[in-house]
């Protein structure tokens, strides 16, 4: 019986290669609602190849044109955050979670509640909400699959295992394109070189977040909800060739790992299959052409995004919404070229310092304190520029 996918997020680089899948795989899936925040003429296109039964964008300034784009077929157009949470919501056996940033909190919470099997890329969502995610998934007998390449690679690897029986886990990381540059050279980096990463093709706010490893921070908030461990038993290790995706040590010294090439269709596919496998185009690992793999401390001098993630996850409440929020606007600003990159961490630094927010308790309280920070990070931003 062929599986229904609802994707958030299908005009992206994670929808993209998700949709690569599925198209392969006529009979095994069908595409039930898709979803894109402005690329209307991307989305229609997805929607009309698809046969999807819905399409969503979420500036509803655009649903004229989206409708008009689907005139004749039998998908239907909505538009605005409120569809977005329908869509997330609605029938599907799988619904891959693939919006970038805080915006894809709603709507990932929504297929949560709504008790969905999520194959969850936003890792936004989890270091802004993990404790009310993590709930309401328990509560609604939802299923959470990581996508994260990271943390699809523990979720194989502790597969069967008790949690008591595990030590800790070792996310790795590749450095990102500044991993052996000088710390003058990353004073100095534009949003280009920060884009060009050196061995995954990802959108640009996920490549700016490599290039200063806050997306490593975000991945250690991430494995800590998933997975239920301390911050002192999930480490980070620099692994330059992104072959080895993470580890997990359990207590009889035992580390179990899984290789792979850097191929996010990989881990979607295990996701998309789970609790079965499928087969991939993803080239295969050939151990004696690639001949060695490295492994180095990472750096918090140089990138100081991993030490204010750590002791986000550390000071828990509202801290890692303040880290997220602070994040999405400074890199927004570093892209856009109105600051330099070293200003992202310090932008980080200082939301994270003036704020007082208490925990949230709410998906309400998250959205204000993300949106009181984003204010703040702007403010801060303009009294460096002016
Ligand atoms: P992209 O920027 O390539 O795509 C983002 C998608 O989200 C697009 O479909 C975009 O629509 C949509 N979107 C953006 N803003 C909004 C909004 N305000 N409301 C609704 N939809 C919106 O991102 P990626 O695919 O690279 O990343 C997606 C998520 O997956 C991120 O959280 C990232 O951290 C995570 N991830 C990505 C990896 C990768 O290899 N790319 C690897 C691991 C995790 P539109 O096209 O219309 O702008």
């Amino acid at each position: 019986m062929s599986k229904s996918v609802t994707i958030l997020g299908a005009t992206g680089s994670i929808g993209t290669s998700a949709l690569d899948l599925i198209e392969r795989d006529p009979g095994g899936f069908t595409v039930s609602a898709v979803t894109a925040a402005g690329n209307v003429a991307a989305l229609a296109a997805i929607a009309r190849r698809t046969k999807a039964r819905l399409a969503v964008i979420a500036d509803d300034r655009l649903l004229p044109e989206l409708t008009e784009r689907l005139a004749g077929s039998d998908c239907s157009a909505a538009a605005g955050d409120q569809a977005l949470s329908e869509a997330a919501s609605g029938e599907a056996d799988l619904v891959i979670a693939a919006i970038v940033g805080c915006a894809g909190l709603k709507p990932a919470m929504a297929a949560v509640e709504a008790g969905r099997t999520v194959a969850l890329a936003n890792k936004e969502a989890l270091v802004t909400a993990g404790v009310l995610m993590t709930e309401a998934a328990s509560r609604a007998s939802a299923t959470i699959l990581p996508i994260d390449s990271e943390h699809n690679a523990i979720f194989q690897c502790i597969s069967g295992a008790r949690l008591e029986d595990i030590s800790r886990i070792i996310l790795t990381a590749s450095g990102g394109p500044f991993r052996t540059a000088s710390a003058a050279a990353i004073r100095s980096a534009t949003p280009r070189q920060a884009v060009a990463h050196p061995n995954w093709s990802m959108g640009a706010k996920i490549s700016v977040d490599s290039a200063t490893m806050m997306n490593k921070g975000l991945e250690l908030i991430e494995a800590h909800y998933l997975f239920g461990l301390p911050s002192e038993r999930i480490d980070i290790v620099v692994h330059p060739q992104s072959v080895v995706h993470s580890l997990v040590e359990f207590i009889d010294g035992s580390v179990l790992a899984q290789l792979g090439a850097p191929d996010m269709r990989i881990p979607i596919a295990f996701a998309l299959a789970w609790p079965k496998r499928m087969a991939t185009p993803a080239e295969r690992l050939d151990l004696a052409a690639l001949a060695r793999l490295d492994f180095e401390a990472p750096d918090s001098e140089r990138f100081p995004a991993l030490r204010l993630a750590r002791s986000a996850l550390e000071a828990g409440g509202a801290a890692p919404t303040v880290l997220n929020a602070a994040n999405e606007v400074a890199v927004e600003r570093f892209l856009a070229g109105a600051i330099g990159f070293p200003d992202i961490a310090r932008i980080v630094e200082d939301s994270l310092g003036r704020d007082n927010s208490p925990a949230p308790q709410s998906i309400d309280d998250v959205i204000a304190i993300d949106q009181a920070t984003r204010q703040r990070a702007a403010g801060l931003i303009e009294e460096s520029c002016s």
